[in-house]
């Protein structure tokens, strides 16, 4: 009989609530089974948050692609929209598990194959009532063969930052939860200001979407390790805050014991940091570029009144980078903006035509100096044909605030 282990590296946390190409961070909806994102604002701005982390993390990734076999792999998700801790297997059903043929209780779910492509990271999400406006965390290693958790290129390791012993960094993709009880209103649109008294759900994803990296993950061995005491030792983290704060500290809090739990977040209120200014950050509504912010990974976003968004900081990536995540250096040479014709009609909207190449993605964005330029609609496919793009269109909405397009008037489309 074949030895197998069964191995949750999982955890909750709790919280309020391409050089390379990039990582792709694919939103995978299947287990949003109360419809919170059928909200179209809800899937732009969760989608938003993805893509500016899939900015910033640039760590290859080798493809799965697993079928009914011999190995019948497993991993682990909290089911987003129920909190089921849920095993999914690669077999097509029970009768051919050959976990289950070696001792292990049936999988909740049979795939018949999981397959993943190659720099891809799948992120399951949903919502249910929370007691938190949020709660997320890596896929798991759930129950398998030992000689899968052992594999490389396997996955559960996909190459990555392999470590000799069990309980490496699972990176197959994470699950994200939003809480759906009412109890306050959420901002969804991220190209917007969110109005007082709501809470920005950009982000909130984007907080949520870091723990699905292990950040201020319990149960993540490579981030319990960084640790000693109630302190963050981290050398990447730890030089973004001496850099922000030409200082010489020589540790990070972590929020510690709470109510008889390890909580694994950076401190409520004792550090701020600059908002990692390469990969296209989206600094509407927040401290802006330079400024300075609490870092994304607290335990509770306390937004500075007149700041309603947060974005990821410098500390925030370095601790990426601790965990084994490579990372943004330098901003990768944009392509350059494509040739546009602006014109104006009698209302003085703005009417946009570019050539456009079929299946390539473009993005129109506004800027109020020529410097910070904001994403203004969802990405346009291109078709092989001159695109038009106007202003006036009422699903337009100005991301530096009503009407400031008008002023400035600086317009730019960049292809993906
Ligand atoms: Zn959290």
């Amino acid at each position: 009989m074949r030895a197998w282990v069964a191995t949750y590296f999982f955890l909750l946390f709790f919280c309020l609530r391409t050089p390379g190409l990039g990582l792709t961070i694919q939103i995978d909806y299947r287990y949003d089974v109360t419809g919170f994102f059928d909200h179209p604002d809800a899937r732009a701005a969760i989608e938003a948050a993805a893509r500016r982390w899939s900015r910033i993390i640039n760590q290859p990734l080798a493809a799965v692609d697993v079928g009914d076999d011999e190995d019948d792999r497993r991993f682990v998700l909290r089911h987003p929209g129920t909190g089921k801790l849920i095993e999914v297997s690669s077999a097509s059903g029970v009768e051919s598990d050959a976990l289950v043929e070696a001792g292990a209780s049936p999988a909740d779910e049979y795939w018949g194959g999981i397959q993943i492509p190659a720099d891809t990271f799948i992120v399951f999400v949903g919502s249910r009532d929370l007691d938190s406006l949020g709660l997320a965390g890596p896929l798991g290693g759930g129950t398998n063969f030992e000689e899968v958790f052992e594999e490389v290129d396997g996955l559960l390791n996909r190459g990555f930052n392999v470590l000799p012993e069990f309980g490496n960094l699972t990176v197959i993709g994470g699950f994200a939860s939003f809480d759906s009880d009412g109890e306050f209103e959420w901002h969804f649109n991220h190209l917007t200001t969110p109005e007082q008294g709501t809470v920005d759900f950009y982000s909130i994803a984007l907080h949520e979407l870091g723990h699905c990296f292990g950040l201020g993950a319990t149960g993540v061995v490579e981030w319990e390790g960084l640790i000693e005491g109630d302190q963050y030792l981290g050398a990447n983290a730890l030089s973004a805050y001496r850099q922000d704060h030409e200082s010489n500290l020589e540790s990070l809090p972590v929020q510690g014991m709470v109510e008889n739990r390890f909580d694994y977040h950076w401190k409520d209120g004792a550090i701020d940091s600059i908002i990692f200014p390469l990969g296209q950050p989206n600094y509407l509504s927040t401290v802006g570029r330079g400024g300075v912010q609490e870092v994304l990974m607290s335990a509770t976003a306390y937004f500075a009144p007149g700041v309603p968004r947060h974005e990821v900081t410098n500390i925030d990536v370095g601790a990426l980078k601790d965990l084994g995540w490579s990372v943004l250096e330098v901003d990768p040479p944009q392509e350059p903006p494509i040739e546009l014709q602006i014109l104006r009609d009698v209302s003085g909207e703005f009417i946009l035509k570019f050539s456009s190449q079929l299946g390539k993605n473009y993005r129109i964005q506004t800027s109020l100096d020529s410097h910070q330029w904001n994403d203004v609609t969802p990405s346009i496919l291109g078709k092989n044909e001159i695109t038009t793009w106007l202003s006036g269109d009422p699903n337009f909405i100005d991301p530096n605030g009503l009407g400031a397009y008008k002023k400035a008037g600086f317009f730019r489309v960049v292809k993906d």
